[in-house]
Formats: C-alpha cells, sequence, structure tokens
C-alpha cells in the first residue's frame, strides 16, 4: 500500500511505541521545533526506505547522540536516471515502520513526491568537483539529485546532526561538501558499512538477487578485501593493486565492472601511490542488479 493511498494515517498517524509518522513539512516542522524547544539535540536519518541493518544502525547512532530522531523515507526520483530501477525499487513501507517503531525513532517523515518537489520547482544544487567521477561518472545527475534532497530535508528538519552510511562513501563526501560549502550547522556524522557474516555489505537491492547472483555478488567485497591485504603487507603501487581486483572480478566474467578504483578520499581523484586513508571503491553489475561497495585498504 503506498502512502499516497493512506491519506488519513499521513496525516500524523501513530504507530506502535506512540511514533508519528507525518507526511507533510508543517507536522515535520512542529515536531521539531517543540522537541527543540525542549532543548533536545534532532538527529535526522535520511532513507529510501525498504530499510535493514545497515539503515537501523544509522537509527542507533542518532538515538545514542540524540535526544529526538527523524528518519525520513522518501525514493527520491531526482537521483534515478532514465533506465534505472526507480519504479521497482522495493517500498515495504509498513515493515519499515513497524522496524522504526522497534528502533524506537521519534518522528517517520514519509512525504509524497509532491510535498518534496512541489509544482514549479526549478532551483537545484549543483555538488561540484567530487560528484563527477565514479558514481557521477557512471549516474549522471545522480548527486544533484541527492544534494538537492538532502538540502531540502536538511532545512525541513532543520537537525544538529545527520547520519550517513560509508557504504554510499562518495555520498558521504559529497554531503559533507554540501555542508561546508552552503555554510550549513550540521554535524555530518558517517557510521561504517554493515555487512552480512560473508561480507555482503547491506543493501536495498540486495533484495533483487537470487541465491545464484548473491553468491556472484560477492566479488565485490572480496575483491576489497584483497586489496586491504595486499596494502597492508606493504603493497604501495595502486597499478598493482588494481590489476589485482581486475583479475579478481575477471574470474566472474558474468559481473560487469562499472569502476575499480583507488582515490584520496577527500577528493575522490586517483592515486599512484597507497598512503594511509586510500580508499578502494567499485561498482559492478550482477546479473541486472547494480552494486556499490568501497573500503579504506590502508588505516590512517
Ligand atoms: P538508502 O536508503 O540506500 O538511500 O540509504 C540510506 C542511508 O543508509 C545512506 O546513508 C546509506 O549510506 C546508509 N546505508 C545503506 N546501506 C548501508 C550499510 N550496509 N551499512 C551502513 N549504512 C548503510
Amino acid at each position: 500500500m503506498t502512502l499516497k493511498q493512506r491519506p488519513i494515517e499521513s496525516r500524523g498517524s501513530k504507530h506502535s511505541c506512540e511514533m508519528p509518522i507525518v507526511a507533510e513539512r508543517g507536522p515535520l516542522r512542529a515536531a521539531v521545533a517543540a522537541a527543540r524547544a525542549g532543548g533536545k539535540r534532532i538527529g535526522l536519518v535520511p532513507t529510501m526506505g525498504a530499510l535493514h541493518a545497515g539503515h537501523l544502525s544509522l537509527v542507533e547512532a542518532s538515538r545514542k547522540e540524540c535526544d529526538f530522531t527523524v528518519v525520513t523515507i522518501f525514493v527520491n526520483p531526482m537521483q534515478f536516471g532514465p533506465g534505472e530501477d526507480f519504479d521497482r525499487y522495493p517500498r515495504p513501507l509498513e515493515a519499515d515502520l513497524a522496524a522504526l517503531a522497534r528502533m524506537e525513532a521519534d518522528l517517520v517523515f514519509a512525504p509524497p513526491q509532491t510535498e518534496i518537489y512541489r509544482p514549479g520547482c526549478g532551483t537545484f544544487v549543483d555538488p561540484g568537483p567530487v560528484a563527477l567521477p565514479l558514481e557521477g561518472a557512471c549516474r549522471p545527475g545522480h548527486f544533484r539529485g541527492v544534494a538537492t534532497v538532502v538540502l531540502k530535508l536538511f532545512h525541513l528538519a532543520r537537525p544538529d546532526a545527520a547520519y550517513f552510511g560509508r557504504k554510499d562513501f562518495q555520498q558521504t563526501v559529497v554531503v559533507r561538501r554540501l555542508v561546508d560549502d552552503l555554510d550549513l550547522e550540521i554535524e555530518v556524522r558517517v557510521c561504517p558499512t554493515v555487512r552480512e557474516p560473508d561480507g555482503l555489505a547491506l543493501s536495498s537491492r540486495n533484495a533483487y538477487l537470487g541465491p545464484e547472483s548473491r553468491r556472484k555478488a560477492l566479488v565485490l567485497s572480496r575483491s576489497l578485501r584483497l586489496a586491504r591485504q595486499l596494502s597492508e603487507a606493504g603493497e604501495r603501487s595502486a597499478a598493482a593493486v588494481l590489476e589485482k581486483m581486475r583479475q579478481e572480478f575477471a574470474l566472474l566474467p558474468e559481473v560487469r565492472v562499472e569502476y575499480i578504483a583507488l582515490v584520496d578520499p577527500e577528493t575522490l581523484q586517483p592515486i599512484e601511490r597507497i598512503v594511509p586513508g586510500t580508499v578502494a571503491l567499485v561498482a559492478a553489475v550482477v546479473d541486472g542488479t547494480r552494486l556499490i561497495d568501497n573500503e579504506t585498504i590502508l588505516n590512517s
């Protein structure tokens, strides 16, 4: 059932544990203003729903560090390109709300598209050079969509701190730049990637994978582990590590690599020598499902 079909509940209903669910900016702003007036520190966790333990770790971090945690669920059309999976993106709203109630989130903001992009809207955020390589090159316009919706959510929820997952490493760099460049007084908190015991990074898109595809998908985390082992053993040549990572992917020719990169963690520019902080990033399409992952391969 979509939120659009639930107008009464969406105007300020309560789930179990009395967790309000709001679909409009008015009640969101009012609830946050009341919390702030009570001296509470506000934490924001932006998501697209289809929640898993990775998302919930962000909620947990916010609950720990803040007094009032707002979770947003919004599948942002602007960050999907033509032919991407916007229409089929999973939207298990009831299960998401139940999980958030269990986590004791204080408020869920789950707006319809028209609440975020109102008729006539024409101002967007251009996130600059860190948005150009990697995901930006493969998904033109993606980070313009991300930066725009994140800025809008920041303005709507006015958080003191916002929580993002390391899983989307480039997104965290784009958001940090957004906050610095536009002088926002928001602490950006980045939480570690939550993985399955076998290394697969949790992702809402893992739901698209059957057992065989899921097995193939392990090549992403395996290649990152290999890169880390090589650098920890003393390899400093990026070309040598990239070659070994490519060889790992080459064992599964049906997995289509979009990029394998070793970059500076702030500029996201490719490096030649591995230094503490160097990040390896991979993106690949496994049986029609596009997956990304990353790791710092040498500790600072
Ligand atoms: P999404 O719903 O995919 O937009 O993700 C919402 C937030 O959850 C983003 O900040 C993601 O980086 C974060 N996230 C997604 N997967 C994971 C994971 N496996 N571990 C930690 N955070 C994650």
